[in-house]
């Protein structure tokens, strides 16, 4: 990993459309990331050599190549985070690039926010590979590879975002995650005070993993402020 020594992260941009290119050196750069940029598959190759970025966006259609089968490449020798990027919506498209492990697939036209938001919460994600797979706590074993949950043995079923909200507290175990970082992190376009989608979530997550979901001894809300999963 390239250290900066600020501290920021790092994100490979292989973009080959101009406008696209110059928008997100400029975006990422406010948003206080250091920006690699590549045109090319071949000139991403040749950054990978000398820097190791935190995170890549990826679009899909480069003039010397798939961006797919790109992602695959770098796969191979590297744990990376990928972010695919496309201005194709095809349903195929968005499996193939999650079923080859891309971290996350946006489709342009997407606003900045909204990347940087799918960004930060990628780069919050335990990297696949790490000692951190696999968390397990009180009664609650949660796979980050294969994402399922299982309670005293048997697999619960959640939802993508109950899943996601889940592995959230997770991965800050006894600590307060405030309702602010749930929201940027897994509702990037929701507004502050519309915060019903999460209590909702929160409230379905402690039908799934608490014994009396409302005096719950592991989902702990902490008035005014967030949550906490205790363990
Ligand atoms: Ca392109």
């Amino acid at each position: 990993m390239m250290v900066d020594p600020e501290g920021r992260s790092v994100v490979m941009v292989v973009e080959d459309e101009e406008s696209y290119q110059d928008a997100l050196n400029i975006g990422l750069t406010v948003e206080g990331f250091v920006v690699m940029a590549a045109s090319t598959i071949n000139q991403a190759r040749q950054l990978m050599t000398t820097t190791k970025p935190d995170l890549i966006l990826l679009d899909v259609m480069l003039p010397d190549g798939s961006g797919i089968d790109y992602c695959r490449e770098i796969y191979d020798t590297s744990r990376v985070p990928v972010i695919m990027v496309s201005a194709r919506t095809s349903e195929v498209d968005i499996v193939l690039g999650l079923e080859i492990g891309a971290a996350d697939y946006v489709t342009k036209p997407y606003r900045l926010r909204e990347l940087v938001a799918r960004m930060r919460a990628v780069l919050r994600r335990p990297l696949v590979g790490n000692e951190e797979e696999v968390i397990t706590f009180a009664e609650l074993r949660i796979d980050f590879v294969r994402r399922t949950v299982s309670r005293r043995g048997i697999e619960i079923e959640l939802s993508r975002k109950e899943f996601d909200l889940l592995a959230l507290f997770a991965t800050r175990l006894a600590q307060v995650v405030t309702r602010e970082v749930c929201l940027d992190t897994l509702w990037w376009g929701l507004e502050l005070s519309d915060t019903r989608t999460l209590d909702t979530h929160v409230k379905r997550l402690r039908q799934k993993i608490e014994d009396d979901p409302s005096n719950p001894r592991h989902l702990i809300t902490i008035r005014g402020v967030g949550f906490r999963l205790d363990p």
